[in-house]
């Protein structure tokens, strides 16, 4: 499932392609994905210029004055900027056709196997509800350990699932959830609630770290990012807890454990994390 890293490099890399350029054209392959595409896509994009890709949590959202197209990539999904006459595969349910330059026409086709991304329509000046309710940004200064330590005040439920809850913070998924809290040496089944501040300041600063080397490491690997596990392959080697029930830790040496938290695996050091 990409994570908000592969997100933002998402992001990235078709930005430069999109922005200032015209809509020509929309072909929906299928009225649905994960939901109805919304009329509104067909009949008000075409005509109107790209003003800005913006990411919010792991959405996507192209803006134009007359409202914007919201993208979520879901498990399987894939955008990707092709010339206009690229052959059309079976899980390409969506084009956009782009303005010629001077490389030629393009189209921004998203392609999505499983079909759990969703493309949605959001009006000029409003906030779609999926967008409402979100806390922060991990990647900026409206998110910090202050803010962590504010929110866990009397809170019981486990620290991990406290930092993936995406009210408190979007986009720290599973695995970057366990190497943080590895990074800053907090076991992940000790109460929100108990975690002092200071330890917060650290865990944040593990947070931004950590997803800021991944999206750099991303933007170079992303055309085969993804191992049979679903994660990236640059990343699995790096990883310090995750995935490695039974391995000696690499700090201290001691085996790594696993437990299931809110359905999820969470791994760590036992030594390690207090
Ligand atoms: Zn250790």
């Amino acid at each position: 499932m990409p994570e908000l890293p592969e997100v933002e490099t998402t992001r990235r890399g078709i930005a430069p392609h999109l922005i200032g350029r015209r809509i020509t054209s929309v072909v929906l392959r299928r009225p649905d994905l994960r939901w109805p595409i919304p009329p509104e896509i067909g009949e008000l994009l075409p005509g109107q210029r790209i003003e800005d890709v913006e990411r919010r949590a792991k959405y996507l959202l192209l803006h134009t004055a007359a409202g914007s197209a919201l993208l979520h990539l879901g498990m399987t999904g894939v955008l990707r900027v092709l010339p206009a006459d690229a052959p059309v595969g079976k899980h390409d349910h969506v084009d956009l056709g782009l303005e010629a330059a001077a490389t030629g026409a393009r189209v921004l086709r998203f392609t999505d196997a499983r079909r759990f991304g969703c493309l949605l329509w959001q009006a000029p000046g409003a906030t779609h509800e999926l967008l409402e309710n979100l806390g922060p940004e991990p990647l900026t200064d409206d998110f910090d350990g202050d803010l962590l330590w504010r929110m866990s005040r009397g809170r019981t439920a486990a620290v991990k699932l406290f930092l993936m809850d995406n009210a408190v913070v979007v986009g720290v998924g599973n695995i970057y959830a366990s190497e943080a809290l590895f990074a800053a040496g907090i076991d992940p089944r000790r109460a929100a609630g108990s975690v002092s501040r200071a330890r917060y300041a650290r865990l944040a600063a593990e947070v931004k770290r950590i997803l800021a080397w991944a999206i750099e490491r991303g933007g170079t690997t992303l055309r085969d990012f993804i191992n049979p596990d679903g994660m990236p392959g640059y990343f699995v080697r790096e990883l310090q807890v995750y995935g490695r029930e039974g391995e000696p830790c690499r700090t201290c040496g001691t085996a790594i454990r696993q437990v299931v938290l809110g359905q999820r695996s969470t791994f760590w050091c036992p030594r390690c994390q207090k």
